[in-house]
């Protein structure tokens, strides 16, 4: 009559399990290329400058209050993700076929869309092969099926555009098919306009549902307009979809939970039934979602001139980035580094898949306290100019 005995330990998280392990290492040298969150040239978190300054006239506001938000979370919230992600003059937006909820970070929204699903329009989902680990677990635990597309080909380190757009073309018609928005987890290869229009031509033909998933708008390009390209075309092409949108990362929020899910309807009147419908999803997943988080981010998506400030800061952290990928690849140049590392270069965003192996990755960690997934992924921001040389050297040395 044990009642818990039977349960047998479960694997660590493969992301927060290595941020674990980084913190427990003493060695001065150790490196964290583990978690995607942006670290300063310090090595230091980074909390964006705009943001300390709103959320403490937020929290000194005396005509705010702690009562619950509505169960789809802040109007003034919703209404600037929309903006954000469709476009400030989109016409979906006036037609109100856009129904938004805010949600727990990306991972409540990619977890409430696909529960809304599950429930209403259930069919196999189809995700990158690779993907981030933790979008199988959130597809399988709302009980719908997935299978994968062979978006990463390793002898390029680019995208296989022909095996994915083969893949869905064989696809049950109206299954659902998640796709990176821009600075794809964990390859850091994006499609080319070009290569997201020959996507939405097999979507078109084989009547897929989309669902984009947005975490990194502003890190592939650095423009914030520009990396939600696919999102906007699709939105143009007249498809029905869904979107997760998060703002851990371009406005540093990780903690606070900020997030929006979108559906995208034919009509006003299906929108309105959507969402009384994604209420009762949401109510049952957390009931409403935390305010102050969403306050701040509000306040940032409807004034200009907040809005700016946060635009400039976030280039600030992209370029810091991008700056970091050079470097890298400069040191390994001047230390003749067996292979070729051009793909450092070429790919976007928070992360680079570096083609280690396991094994590899297993001895950086091991011999040369450099912490990464065992997939070879690398987040970017964990470098600095001062530990990028000693990163290039263990490297070296794993690889030859
Ligand atoms: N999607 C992808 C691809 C991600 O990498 C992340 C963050 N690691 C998320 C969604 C969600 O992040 P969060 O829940 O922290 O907003």
């Amino acid at each position: 009559d044990d009642i818990f005995s039977h349960i047998v330990q479960a694997p660590p998280d493969p992301i927060f399990g290595i941020a674990n392990a980084y913190k427990a290492d003493t060695s001065n040298t150790k490196i964290d290329l583990g978690v995607g969150a942006y670290r300063t040239d310090e090595e230091k978190p980074y909390v964006f400058e705009i943001i300390k300054k709103l959320e403490k006239e937020i929290v000194n506001d005396p005509t705010l209050n702690k009562e619950y938000l509505p169960i789809e979370g802040l109007a003034d919230f919703n209404k600037g993700c929309q903006k954000l992600m469709f476009g400030q003059n989109s016409p979906l937006i006036a037609s109100g076929q856009i129904v938004t909820a805010q949600c727990l970070g990306g991972t409540g929204a990619l977890r409430v869309g696909f529960e809304f699903v599950k429930r209403h329009i259930p069919g196999d989902v189809y995700v990158s092969k690779p993907t981030w680990s933790n979008h199988n677990q959130v597809i399988e635990r709302a009980g719908l099926n997935q299978f994968e597309y062979p978006y990463y080909e390793p002898k390029t380190k680019g995208f296989n555009c022909a095996g994915t757009i083969e893949c869905l073309s064989q696809a049950r018609m109206g299954s659902i098919v998640l796709l990176h928005v821009c600075a794809h987890n964990p390859t850091g290869v994006d499609p080319t306009e070009a290569e997201w229009l020959q996507i939405a031509d097999v979507c078109k033909r084989r009547r897929l549902v989309p669902f984009f998933d947005c975490a990194y708008q502003g890190f592939a390009s650095g423009c914030i307009e520009k990396d939600v390209f696919a999102v906007r075309k699709f939105a143009e092409l007249g498809f029905q979809m869904i979107v997760a949108q998060s703002f851990s990362k371009n406005m540093g929020l990780y903690n606070e939970r900020v997030g929006a899910v979108h559906i995208v309807t034919s009509n006003k009147d299906i929108s309105a039934r959507v969402l009384s419908n994604l209420k009762i999803v949401i109510r049952t997943i957390c009931s409403n979602p935390p305010a102050i988080g969403a306050r701040i981010a509000a306040k940032i998506l409807t004034d200009e001139k907040y809005f700016n400030a946060w635009v400039e800061e976030l280039k600030t952290v992209t370029g810091r980035i991008i700056k970091m990928r050079t470097l890298l690849k400069q040191e390994l140049d001047n230390l003749k580094v067996p292979g070729n590392w051009d793909h450092i270069t070429k790919q976007t965003g928070f992360f680079t898949f570096t083609g280690l192996t396991p094994e590899q990755c297993d001895l950086l960690t091991k011999q040369y306290h450099v912490y990464l997934l065992r997939s070879g992924r690398m987040s970017m921001a964990g470098i600095t100019s001062k530990n990028v040389r000693y990163l290039a050297e263990s490297i070296k040395a794993v690889v030859q």
